[in-house]
């Protein structure tokens, strides 16, 4: 089938049709994709034909639309979507970025798997002044005012359950939805205030010689709309948004400016998720500014062959006799500019922009490597190590793991795959068929941060595993009175993986009394932290396991 979608005269008629339209079609068994030639001009792509199409596209796309980019297209290669629909900005060959509206759909083989996926992406810098869903003025017509001489402030409202209610209802039930929340917003302006629908789930209110406290008050109307108003009249799902305001000339003097400080402001009300509307600050650009730099270097070091990346070792050892029997490997990154970012910084933002998945590879590669070398040496050494569940979204990560392991040779029932934040997971059904791939060729699988908002009980009895993680917030306190539940709890947990076969690895044991605790429950198998060794360079975990070699000899 490749060759005739590829070859397809209507492709090349379609390519032609529009000098904004940019069409693209994509053989889904394949991943490669073949792009109109007026895409490749003025994005400046390296060819025509492009393979892994949706990783490569992605070092076009801003950094802070990636995540929505990401989110939609893996739906469509998860299966999960037919179709593709989502605005952007994407960076043309002179550098500028432009909006970009894609849609795209998905064209199943006659036995029903998704095969082909084809659709166009439209400029959006001449579009026309209204929406035509709700007949607001559109995010084009934000940039014709001047903001350097004028005061006022302006509310950004993203409708944070739109996608959802699209994809499980529908998009015209959505639409009504948006239609109705338009029509709502708009009976709370007052005349000279202005309201734009700047994508499909965000909408601009720019109300001049306005306040941040007048965004406020309006935002406390609007919220009212979705727990009294809304939730419950089809009683089908609750109506969450979130939102940012600014003020200008303060917070910016341009349109560019304004409206992405509210787009920050507006995702640090998103991760935190407890705050509905926030407003901008010199702390919001700040993170993001770092968080922008931090981008632009992880992208580089992956570019340079992952140059900046190593693996530490922290040891595990066993609740019996406290000897190494392992070590999990964790991840590390330093460059000459970046000193200073922790795994818990570098790896939230490799997993928002999606490069966790080509990093993720890289550690299981060294990982084998590590393995083979070390088992040569020391037997049956163990060697676990961190997979996000972004990784398994699709089957990539467990078909190239399964290819190293056919390269490299090494024993791999002593290689444990631990899943982090599992309770991230989408589709747990696909990911146990991943997961039974890998162990009937040997691997371990583990679960990670158990006691955490991420992994709780279920998982044990949704997620077939061989070694349960108890998180070190679990363990910390269970020297002290206060932690008396929580030693109730993992008492209780790894009595019951004893019962299931289940092996388990006690977190964070800092001091002497945590270990003799946690010895003194006989379902602990390992124990970890800091205690026996901080994460540690090869050079000095092999030194540890010559040590305990030698006195065994
Ligand atoms: P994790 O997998 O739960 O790893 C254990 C973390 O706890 C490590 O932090 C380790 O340094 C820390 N730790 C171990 N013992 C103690 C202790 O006794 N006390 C205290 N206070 N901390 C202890 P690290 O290396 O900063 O990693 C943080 C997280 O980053 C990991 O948590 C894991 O979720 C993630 N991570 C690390 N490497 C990778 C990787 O290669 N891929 C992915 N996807 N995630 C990774
Ligand atoms: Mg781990
Ligand atoms: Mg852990």
């Amino acid at each position: 089938m490749a060759n005739n979608i590829f070859e397809n005269e209507l492709f090349l008629a379609f390519a032609n049709a529009s000098d904004n339209v940019y069409i693209y079609v994509c053989d889904m068994k394949d991943d490669l994709s073949r792009w109109s030639q007026n895409t490749v001009d003025y994005f400046g792509l390296p060819g025509e034909y492009i393979k892994s199409t949706g990783e490569v596209w992605m070092h076009w796309i801003h950094p802070d639309d990636r995540q929505v980019y990401l989110e939609d297209i893996q739906a469509v290669f998860s299966g999960k979507s037919a179709r593709h629909h989502c605005q952007y900005r994407a960076r043309n060959k002179y550098g500028d970025y432009v909006w970009l509206e894609c849609r795209g759909s998905v064209i199943n083989d006659e036995d029903g798997t998704p095969s082909v996926f084809a659709g166009m992406m439209t400029r959006l810098d001449n579009q026309s002044k209204y929406d035509t869903i709700t007949h607001l003025l559109t995010g084009a017509e934000l940039p014709n005012y001047e903001y350097m001489n004028r005061r006022g402030a302006m509310l950004l409202i993203g409708l944070d359950s739109l996608k959802k209610i699209n994809s499980n209802f529908g998009y015209s039930y959505g639409n009504k939805l948006v239609v109705e929340f338009a029509d709502y917003l708009s009976s709370l302006c007052n005349s000279g205030e202005l309201l734009y629908r700047i994508r499909d789930d965000e909408f601009v209110v720019n109300v001049p010689d306005g306040t941040q406290e007048d965004m406020l008050n309006l935002m406390k109307q609007v919220s009212y709309y979705t727990t009294e108003k809304h939730t419950g009249e089809d009683g089908i799902y609750s109506f969450r948004m979130s939102a940012g305001i600014v003020e200008y000339p303060k917070d910016g003097r341009d349109y560019n400016e304004l409206l992405s400080n509210l787009e920050h402001s507006l995702e640090y009300a998103r991760e935190n998720g407890l705050e509905e509307v926030v407003v901008f600050s010199k702390q919001i650009a700040a993170k993001h500014n770092r968080s922008g730099f931090l981008q632009e270097a992880l992208s580089k070091s992956i570019g340079q062959h992952f140059q900046g990346f190593c693996l530490y070792f922290q040891p595990i050892v066993n609740s019996v006799d406290q000897r190494i029997v392992g070590c999990e490997a964790l991840l590390r990154w330093r460059t000459d500019e970046i000193q200073d970012s922790a795994p818990g910084e570098f790896i939230r933002i490799l997993e928002q922009t999606g490069e966790i998945r080509a990093v993720g590879l890289w550690v299981a590669e060294q990982v084998l490597q590590y393995a083979k070398k070390w088992q040569e040496t020391y037997g049956d050494i163990q060697i676990s190590f961190n997979v996000s569940y972004l990784q398994l979204d699709n089957d990539h990560f467990v078909n190239e793991l399964l290819r190293m392991a056919d390269r490299y040779q090494v024993d791999t029932s002593k290689i444990i795959v631990e899943l982090t934040e599992s309770g991230r997971l989408k589709d747990i059904d696909r990911v146990n068929e991943y997961f039974a791939r890998l162990r009937e060729r040997g691997f371990k699988i583990a679960m990670d941060d158990f006691g955490t908002e991420y992994a709780s009980f279920g998982l044990i009895h949704n997620v077939p595993m061989d070694i349960l993680k108890v998180d070190r917030s679990f363990v910390k306190d269970l020297e002290k009175e206060s932690g008396c539940v929580d030693y109730a709890i993992v008492e209780c947990v790894t009595d019951m993986c004893r019962k299931l076969n289940i092996q388990t690895v006690a977190e964070g044991i800092e001091t002497k009394d945590l270990e003799r605790i946690l010895c003194s429950f006989p379902g602990v198998t390992y124990l970890q932290g800091f205690y026996y060794s901080r994460p540690v360079p090869e050079a000095e975990f092999v030194e540890m396991l010559e040590k305990q070699f030698m006195l065994q000899e």
